[in-house]
Parts: C-alpha cells; structure tokens; sequence
C-alpha cells in the first residue's frame, strides 16, 4: 500500500488530491475530523494537539501496514495538524484507496479506533473562547502562546488533561493529592505491618493493666496493716493468680507483674524486709503503694492509635498489648521503576566518553524504603518500539503496580519518549511540567488506582521531584497524611539572582540553640550531585526571590524522617 503521511501545523487543505499511478479505482474514501465546539461539556475556541512527530509518523505507518494485512487498500494518505486548531477546522484527514469501498471503509474505521491509543499525538489542552486582548486563536500558535503565558495560565480550564500545561509547585501538590486515593486496607500479622499505615483506629478493648498488679518483687500486705511482724501465707507468681482476702498480719509473697489476690494491698519490696521461714519483719516503710491499679494506663474503649498512623515499633507494641493481631493497614506498595538512556551504565562500570554511571535506580530504592513493598527496577532502551516490547516482557506486569516511575526522558527531545509510552500503556496525563526549578518537565499520569511519573533524569532534579511530588502520591495511596512544608530560620545567606520559576533549593538543616536552622547547599545545576550526601532539606525559593538573607524564615519539606515523627 503506498502511504503518505504528514504532520503539519498549517490548516488542512480544502482539496487533497488523490495519489497518483493508482491502478483502477473502486474507491476514494475520504475523512475529516474537525474541532467541535464544546469538550468535556465546557464551551472551547481551539483545540491544541501536541505529537512526538517522529515517532508519530511511525507509529501511523506502522498502524496502517498492520490495517491493510486484513483490509487490502491501495494507498492510504494521513494529514494531522498540529498545535492549536480553531473550533470548526480539521484537525486529521485521511484519505484510502481501495478496488472495493467495503476494504477501504474498514480500514479508516479501525485506523480511527486505534489511532488515539497507538500514537503519540494527544490533545494537550482546550482554549476556552479567548477576549480580544488575549489575541485572537487565528492569529497562529506562536502569538497564543506568548498572550497565555502574559496573561498567566491560571485562567485556563483545569480538568483533567486540559488544563495549563504549566502547573505552580502548589497545584501540582493538590494535583497528586486530588487524584491519588487510599488503596483498599488488609489485615497483616503484626510482624508484617511495620511501617505500614494503620487505617482503622485502634482503641482498648479492656482497661491496661487488666487488674491491679505489684510492681515490684515483694510482699502484699493490707494497705493499712500497721503490724510489725507478717505471716507469708501464700506465693502468687505472674501466671498464678489465686483470690484471697488477706487478714492483718498476712503477707503473700509477690514477683513483679502479679496479679494483686484482693483489693486494698500494698507491696512491701524484698529490700525493705528481713525475712525468716514464712515470718517477715518490715525494716524500712515507704509510703509509696507500688501497685499498678488496673485501667491507671487506659480505660476500656480508650483510643490507643489513630487510623493514619505509621506503625512503628513502639505502636505495634500497644497494637499487642491491646490484642490487635491483624490491624487493618495499608497494603504493601507495588512498585516498578524504569530508567532509560542509552548513555546510562551501572555504578560498577568504567564509562566511555558520554557514558553516565546510573545513580537514580539507587536513589530511588533508597528514597522508597519508608514504604514497605516490592520494587521491580528495570532499564529501558532508548526507542518506543523496543521500550515497549521491554515493558510487555516484564515478569511483574505493569498492569500490577500501584505506582509506576520512568526516569528520564521526561522532556520534549527527539529521544524522550516517557511520555507517549505512559499514554501507550494507558495513563491519562494529568500534567507535564511544573514551574519549579530543578525539576520542570515532571509528567504526572493516571490510570484507575494506578499512579505514574515520567521523572527528569538529572539527579538533583530526582530528588526534589521525589520529595514533593512522589512522596506526596505515596502517602495519598497509603492513607497518611502527605509531607508538609515547615519553617525554619536560614543559618547563612542563599544567594541567588530573581529567577522565574520556584526553586526547591537543597539544604543542611540543623538544630541550633532550640532552633531550626537551615544551611543553603551550593548548587550550579540540576546534574550536580555533590549536595546529596549532605542535603535533608529542601529550601522553598519564591518565584522571582532572588537572594535570602542569613536568618530569614523559610518554608522547607524535610527528606528524612528526622522531624516527621
Ligand atoms: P533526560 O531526562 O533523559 O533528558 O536526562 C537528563 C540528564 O540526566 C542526562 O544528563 C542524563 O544522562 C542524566 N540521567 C538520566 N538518567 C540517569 C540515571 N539513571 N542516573 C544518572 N543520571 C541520569
Ligand atoms: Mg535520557
């Protein structure tokens, strides 16, 4: 089949003439699909489409060979327009080919189903009808676009996958959080459910201790006995508890932990005692009961943990204690994490010039291990095609995971595919880049329960993306509440010029003289890695800040666990 194919940012034409040296015809099929006046239910002016032109193309001619095995047409003619494309114009042709209408009409039909799915072009937002001073959609993409970013993004439409493409660092956080839910809860054994998210509040089910108890190894005798001498009438170990009302001038021996045989005791310690065969003699008297009175820890139907607490070992103890044995919590987190980048080499490699050591796969296993669950880390080639056949290899299938994170390849250069391949594997993107510094082109895509991020390869831009983005989506999915920005005091000047986007800025914090205080770390780009080793802290740099003086409060997001308990 002879197939021609063009992407174009230009109008489609009113007449597109038929192939030429076709042999004899039955039939010239030809479509447009034209840019409807309203999407999603909301009144629109323009559609704007966005591809991955290389890959598009192949990717339709692929598409069409596959097509024309089953429906034998004899040229097939594709014209897609891309960028913003007013209400009322086409935004696809295709033109077939074919002896008899029936191949040629089969063919379109299915190349129209599959093309959505199979391609990556994707209506990246609806322009709403635009005021004059905003320019007219006719005046052409490049004039739009420089009058939506005057007049800020925000008054564009946010549903999902139509709304500005640039998104503030605050809402892509409300974003993640609005679209990521508590996955369903599962009992665990209590020695599976360390930190792990208890999602069903714990309360007492009696009163703890469960009855008056002595707390010391001694001798019980009646609160008020005033008698010199006692009478060691009977022994109670911890498990061997016995009632008996105690007269004046009794004693019963008791180990820590006992179970009190009467009310109205106290317990003499050994120290304080001579004793002699079962008579004892109290030596030194203390006014102190040392009794445990039953409920004086928690009373019965008390609430011991909240749903949303992080079980740590201490909690798993009350958890016991309170004969919890399988909380209801959150389940272990599926995850699969695929590196890409041809130029991409393990740690233990020598690289060739070009080569770069892979430091995300370990970045991202380590920054993960607050979240108990599997992950899955593969390396992907650097092609779609083979990408995806990597993808749909994969032992623990995609379609298991509850999160998945593609590093690098997040941008819009030739090779960056992670995009159309979230959008192959059927993620609806949410958004694509955040006005943050390091850290812009981070693509957030959703499917059903499953969350994905497309995240930019450099280090320092992983990190950051990591704690504000990730971690934020993890603790949605997990049921706890989402990590938080503090203030604290910085302890040396940050120097920086105005820059026009927000900056999480890594830094050293410490506590000093009861106070925060944040040490800015240097940094000249988002490769650099040196600040690792040293960073805890992410400083938040308001857009257009420039530089901050020592002592200045700031907003920062903590990356360890150091003050989060
Ligand atoms: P990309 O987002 O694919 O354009 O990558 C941006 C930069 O990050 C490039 O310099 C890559 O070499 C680097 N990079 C990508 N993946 C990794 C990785 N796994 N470890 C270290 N650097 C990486
Ligand atoms: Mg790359």
């Amino acid at each position: 089949m002879e197939i021609e194919i063009q992407l174009t940012g230009a109008a489609i034409a009113e007449k597109i003439s038929l192939p030429p040296h076709l042999g004899p015809l039955g039939a010239w099929l030809e479509f447009r699909g034209v840019v409807r006046a309203a999407e999603n239910g909301a009144q629109i002016a323009a559609l704007e489409y966005e591809a991955y032109p290389e890959m598009a193309v192949r990717e339709i001619r692929r598409l069409l060979e596959t097509l024309a095995a089953r429906h034998p047409c004899q040229a097939a003619r594709i014209l897609h327009r891309i960028g913003v494309v007013p209400v009322g114009e086409a935004a696809i042709y295709v033109g077939v080919a074919a002896k008899h209408r029936a191949e040629a009409i089969a063919l379109l039909g299915e190349f129209m189903d599959r093309l959505k799915q199979d391609v990556p072009i994707w209506k990246r937002r609806a322009w709403p009808s635009l005021e004059p001073e905003r320019g007219a959609v006719t005046r052409g993409t490049l004039e739009v676009q420089k009058s939506a970013a005057k007049t800020g993004d925000r008054s564009w439409p946010t549903a999902a996958g139509s709304g500005p493409a640039l998104r503030s660092l605050d809402e892509a956080i409300a974003e993640i959080q609005s679209r990521c839910q508590p996955l369903p809860a599962v009992p665990a054994p209590l020695a599976e459910a360390f930190e792990r998210v208890l999602r069903e509040a714990v309360s007492a089910p009696e009163d703890l201790p469960p009855f008056d108890c002595s707390s010391r190894d001694g001798f019980a005798v009646l609160a008020d006995d005033a008698s010199e001498y006692f009478h060691v009438v009977d022994t109670i170990h911890a498990a061997g508890w016995q009632p008996r009302q105690l007269r004046a001038g009794e004693a019963v021996r008791v180990a820590t932990g006992a179970p009190l045989p009467c009310g109205g005791l106290r317990v003499v310690m050994q120290e304080h005692v001579e004793r002699e065969g079962d008579r004892i003699n109290i030596v030194r008297n203390e006014l102190v009961p040392n009794v445990r009175r039953r409920g004086e820890d928690v009373k019965a139907g008390q609430l011991l943990v909240p749903a949303g607490a992080r079980l740590d070992a201490g909690k798993l103890a009350l958890l016991a204690t309170a004969g919890c044995a399988q909380p209801l919590v959150s389940p272990r987190l599926r995850v699969v994490h695929l590196t890409t980048g041809d130029e991409i080499i393990p740690p233990g490699q020598t690289p060739q010039p070009g080569q770069i050591r892979d430091s995300n796969s370990i970045l991202i296993r380590s920054l993960l291990q607050p979240w108990p669950g599997e992950i899955v880390q593969r390396h992907l080639p650097e092609d779609f095609e083979l990408a995806r056949a990597a993808i749909s290899n994969l032992q623990s299938p995609i379609s298991n995971a509850d999160v998945v994170l593609i590093s690098g390849g997040a941008s819009v250069g030739d090779k960056d595919f992670t995009r159309p391949l979230l959008e192959h594997l059927g993620f609806e993107i949410v958004f694509s880049h955040v006005n943050l510094r390091p850290g812009k082109p981070l693509i957030f895509g959703v499917q059903g329960a499953c969350v994905a991020f497309g995240l930019p390869g450099n280090p320092l831009s992983h990190f950051v993306c990591f704690h504000f983005a990730v971690a934020t989506a993890l603790a949605r999915l997990v049921g706890e509440a989402a990590p938080r920005f503090l203030r604290g005091t910085l302890a040396a000047k940050l120097d920086d010029k105005p820059n026009p986007r927000e900056t999480l800025w890594p830094a050293r914090l410490e506590f000093s003289g009861g106070e925060i205080r944040l040490q800015p770390l240097a940094w000249a780009s988002s490769g650099d890695v040196t600040c690792f080793a040293a960073a805890n802290a992410l400083l938040r740099v308001p857009v257009n800040q420039g530089s901050l003086a020592a002592g200045a409060e700031v907003d920062f997001l903590p990356t360890t666990a150091m003050l989060g308990a």
